[in-house]
């Protein structure tokens, strides 16, 4: 399953790179929030794949993906953001 397959990211106009990626098996739920972010702020950060919830010994834990650096810090700064967020007092 190969993803991204554009030549540059479409928010950064930077070239993609390619980049060996764990894979994630199970039922994986991503938070709506984290969805739309995703779309909007960092499509290419692809810093894991989503494998499906069918698990076998021959499945692959890496996969080779094109991706964005600075979608990966987008990333990044997103999740910090929203721990963050989730940790104010109320
Ligand atoms: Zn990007």
């Amino acid at each position: 399953m190969l993803r991204g397959l554009f030549g540059s990211c479409s928010v950064h106009k930077v070239p993609l790179v390619e980049e060996e990626v764990p894979v994630r098996y199970g039922l994986i739920r991503l938070p709506p929030a984290y969805q739309e972010a995703k779309r909007r702020r960092f499509p290419n950060a692809f810093s894991f794949v989503l494998g499906g919830c069918l698990v076998s010994p021959t499945n692959p834990r890496m996969l080779k993906v094109r991706c964005c650096s600075l979608c990966r810090e987008a990333e990044r700064a997103w999740q910090k953001d929203l721990l963050d967020a989730t940790s104010l007092p109320e």
